[in-house]
């Protein structure tokens, strides 16, 4: 037997007014040492995001991506070629807590590995490159100005052993003229799949909540004796049953306009999630805790789907099957676009116009 999934158990409470039965989904997990982890594959909830066990795993998930993923090899040489982004912000830079942002024109282009940020500004970014203080920011400026989010950003980023980082809110002029931001806008999406991983503060609801702090879920868990017959031989362990003591609430990432086209258009990218963290490439996704991520069969995340990013459309084979599943995913595009949140209406249509334009070129 291999226990590798959510259990469905029954519950019997006995009361006054008589017998109750309900049922749940508990997640079983045993511990790495335990005489049950070879029949049980599912491991604890990962309540450290960024724990030096973490940080390993990260490593090697980038590292698994890039040396030997075969799918992911075929895909990168397809991409299309874009500009590199104009400014980056350079890690390296720093030194007595200041860092500085750079222009790529500088860079040699073999150098240019960078991740990027995706995040939920919320109700406003307190720090942004404007074309009043670029001058400064290009000489250098204190990380502590920037918000923890971005912080945070900066961290994974050198953990992965990348020295550059992309930021809408610093990479970008704000405040600049019509004209340069919408040159630099349309230069954005091709950014996401340029970007040696795209790192998602998925459970940050805005710029200075940050994403590695200890997660903070209320789980109610059961233990439960058991014992295993292997050769023979009796072996007593346990397993731990896990039950939620709250609601699944979409991550605040996922509510708002922009990060709709970096998610679809994230070659790899980490998710920062409230309960785990989810790696997903093109060939594989994974997760550093199994609480919320077991597919309900085998390869569903494997399938090559049409979810607006260009990559799975590149390997998809054309048929009349093809064009329905583009028209049905597009819908749902449309569908999950309405429920997002903006700031201002302007970004609203700004941020439509550069998904549907992305769409229709994924579509031909
Ligand atoms: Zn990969």
């Amino acid at each position: 037997m291999m226990v590798y999934a959510w259990l469905t158990a029954t519950f019997i409470s006995r009361t006054n007014f008589g017998t109750m039965k309900f049922q749940d989904s508990l997640l079983g997990w045993v511990s790495k040492g335990s005489s049950a982890a070879h029949y049980v594959k599912t491991r604890p909830p990962n309540r450290q995001p960024w724990s030096l066990e973490s940080i390993r795993w990260m490593k090697r998930c980038l590292r698994d991506c890039y040396k030997h993923h075969a799918t992911c090899a075929k895909l990168r040489q397809l991409l299309p070629v874009h500009q590199p982004p104009k400014y980056l912000i350079d890690l390296e830079s720093a030194g007595d807590g200041r860092i500085c942002i750079v222009d790529t024109k500088g860079v040699q282009e073999d150098n240019l590995h960078f991740s990027i940020l995706s995040y939920s500004w919320g109700s406003g970014q307190t720090s942004k490159t404007t074309p009043g203080n670029l001058k400064q920011r290009l000489i250098g400026f204190p990380f502590t100005d920037l918000p923890l989010t971005i912080q945070d950003a900066m961290t994974v980023t050198q953990a992965l052993g990348l020295r550059y980082l992309w930021v809408d809110a610093i990479c970008i002029q704000q405040d600049s003229d019509r004209q340069l931001f919408q040159q630099q806008l349309d230069a954005v999406l091709g950014l996401y799949a340029q970007a040696t991983v795209v790192i998602s503060a998925a459970c940050a609801d805005h710029s200075d909540a940050g994403f590695l702090k200890p997660r903070n879920q209320h789980y109610h868990q059961y233990d439960l004796g058991l014992t295993i017959l292997d050769n023979g031989q009796r072996l007593d362990s346990r397993i731990t049953l896990l039950e939620r003591g709250f609601k699944k609430q979409r991550e605040p990432v996922d509510t708002r306009i922009w990060t709709l086209q970096e998610r679809n258009n994230a070659f790899c990218s980490f998710r920062f999630e409230s309960e785990q963290v989810l790696w997903q490439c093109q060939e594989t996704t994974c997760a550093d805790g199994e609480v919320d991520m077991l597919p309900p069969y085998p390869d569903a995340y494997n399938a090559p789907t049409f979810d607006g990013s260009i990559f799975p459309s590149m390997l998809s084979t054309i048929s009349a099957r093809y064009y329905e599943g583009n028209l049905r995913k597009y819908l749902e595009h449309v569908s999950d676009f309405s429920k997002r949140q903006y700031t201002y209406f302007d970004n609203r249509l700004d941020a439509f116009a550069l998904s549907a334009s992305s769409m229709a070129k994924n579509m031909g």
